[in-house]
């Protein structure tokens, strides 16, 4: 008998990897995003000389028109920029605050237990001053090339002239049973029918069109002061379901804030992702620094061994997570006890080769409410994350988020406000003591969202990844960077790699992938495990030492990439 050279498993990776082809090449620029349009925006805004962050802006402009369920600029973003000349990783936050009118309380209901999920969500309560406007005119201070307005131009002239209704747009228009409730949402995504807008209907958007001229003109100023923020104001404090408290003072004191890009050396390489107020790059970078202490490469990616590793890695770094990340201007990350080396190789010494530990305990690192229950249940269908390159090499990784998909459901002035307050703790105390991400005026809500660039010992671009995926973006930004550092996978073959997720409860696998086959022997090591859709939606570019720019969109959303 023959023995086959791959199990079968392995053999089901390599025609995946088959199938999906190489990844797009470049030498002078690259965009990866989530839409078509959007990747065609940052290309015309990178070929006329833009840079990164040019190209960033105008493709979030695009993408508030085309993929509206996902991000905007009602919502929110982190940004992580590379500066070639100066080989500097700096860090953007444009989390959207809570109003002053916050209260700790504020998702409980009557009987102080937490709201439903959607009881939250849907109308003004959810909604935080959005950061992402803000954010990008910061950004673009420090690294824009072209006038602010002119990186506009691409998305007032689709929400002039219109665009098609992708098929995942129509299908999350369809599956969406709230944006009925309001009447603008209504009417701008549903036909004249009663329908939702079916895929390949064209659709313009002239209230943003204006939106969007007066932005472009004004500056992000004519967002948060004057008539723009009072409709925000306005359509939040009146909403019919849960109206909020959002003030125009709340919204014309927003700060987007340059925060210190948080680096640690996996390997070879050096892995910048952004500090909190999201758990994003310190989760990433505790699963990493846990990883670090074992040999990935000489495992195949998606064996049982490989996931029971990272799944492992990943409860430990989530059991912290739970505890001591919020917003770093409200209460003390322990940032430095968590990354230390020698508290993350500890931690390793937990893992057993053949057995799950179960629920993993948090480190004893400061004083700490207990965890609060964590939601294991939420698929995102939202959140969008992007990667340019451009001509001088200046590199972009931004993840954008309007929190749930079509955010609040409200709609002004052509766009959707976020719900972002929602990724605050529904529960405030946990045993007696506030928890680290409890709600509270001004404050950020903790987010999962992970922008990641990574560089080589000299200090060069390498690669640059994130995901949107709500709380398992972590876990998706992991896979992809474990497939490219570790195994030595081109960046679209580490995107197209099945997805697992273990965010300290069970271990979720990607439903109708090769990693089915590894469910029982999961099993028999103590895992509890569930196969799941697990749709994210990676985007990322590397560079190799030649120079050669590599980029990949995943398959399961609508992205594209464009390189020259
Ligand atoms: N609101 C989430 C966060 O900031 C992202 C939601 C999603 O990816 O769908 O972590």
């Amino acid at each position: 008998m023959i023995t086959p050279l791959f199990s079968r498993p392995i053999r089901l990776f390599l025609l995946v990897f088959l199938l999906a082809g190489p990844a797009e090449a470049a030498e002078r620029f690259l965009v990866a995003t989530a839409n078509p349009h959007a990747s065609r925006a940052a290309q015309e805004i990178v070929t006329m000389g833009g840079s990164a962050v040019d190209a960033a802006i105008a493709a979030q402009m695009v993408l508030t028109l085309v993929e509206p369920q996902s991000s905007g600029i009602g919502g929110g973003a982190f940004l992580l920029h590379y500066d070639s000349e100066t080989g500097k990783v700096s860090a953007y936050d444009g989390r959207e605050t809570a109003p002053a009118g916050a209260t700790p309380d504020m998702f409980l209901n009557g009987d102080g237990e937490p709201k439903g999920f959607y009881e939250a969500v849907v109308g003004g309560l959810s909604v935080g001053v959005p950061g992402v406007l803000r954010m990008l005119e910061l950004a673009h201070q420090d690294h824009g090339k072209l006038p602010w307005g002119r990186d506009f131009g691409p998305a007032v002239r689709l929400a002039t002239l219109g665009f098609r209704v992708s098929p995942r747009l129509h299908g999350l228009i369809a599956a969406d049973s709230h944006l009925k409730a309001f009447p603008a949402a209504h009417d701008y995504f549903y036909d004249a029918a009663g329908q939702p807008l079916a895929a390949g209907a064209k659709l313009t958007n002239p209230e943003l069109a204006a939106t969007f001229r007066a932005i472009a003109a004004g500056g992000a100023r004519s967002f948060y002061d004057g008539p723009i923020a009072e409709d925000i104001a306005r359509t939040v404090r009146h909403a019919t379901i849960n109206p909020g408290t959002l003030s125009t003072a709340d919204i014309a004191t927003y700060e987007a804030k340059r925060r210190e890009a948080l680096c640690r050396d996996y390997r070879e390489w050096r892995v910048c992702g952004m500090p909190p107020p999201t758990s994003g790059g310190l989760t990433v970078l505790q699963i990493l620094g846990i990883l670090g202490n074992f040999d990935l490469a000489s495992l195949a990616p998606g064996s049982a061994q490989t996931v029971h590793l990272i799944s492992e890695a990943s409860r430990l770094a989530y059991a912290d997570r739970a505890v001591y990340i919020g917003d770093p201007d409200f209460v003390s990350v322990p940032v430095g006890a968590m990354l230390d080396a020698a508290y993350l190789t500890e931690r390793a010494t937990m893992i057993r080769p053949d057995r799950s530990m179960g629920e993993a305990p948090a480190g004893l690192l400061q004083d700490r409410a207990e965890a609060p229950p964590q939601s294991q249940g939420y698929e995102g269908h939202s959140t969008t994350h992007l990667v340019i390159v451009d001509q001088e090499g200046d590199v972009v990784s931004m993840t954008s988020s309007i929190e749930n998909a079509f955010g609040s459901r409200l709609m002004v002035r052509g766009f959707l406000p976020n719900n972002q307050l929602t990724d605050f703790s529904f529960r405030p105390t946990a045993g007696g003591q506030p928890v680290a991400n409890a709600a509270a005026p001004g404050k950020r809500p903790r987010s999962s969202m992970s922008p990641i660039i990574v560089l080589d010992r000299e200090g060069g671009f390498r690669y640059a990844i994130g995901s949107p995926g709500g709380s398992r973006i972590i876990a998706y930004v992991v896979k992809a960077l474990v497939g490219v550092l570790d195994w030595g996978l081109d960046v679209q073959s580490a995107i197209d790699l099945p997805n697992h997720a273990n965010r300290n409860g069970r271990t979720e696998l990607e439903r109708g992938t090769a990693l089915e086959d590894i469910a029982e022997p999961l099993r028999e090591m103590g895992h509890d495990f569930a196969l799941e859709t697990l749709t994210s939606g990676l985007h990322g570019s590397t560079r190799a030492p030649d120079g050669e720019i590599a980029g990949g969109a995943d398959p399961r959303r609508e992205g594209m990439v464009i390189g020259d």
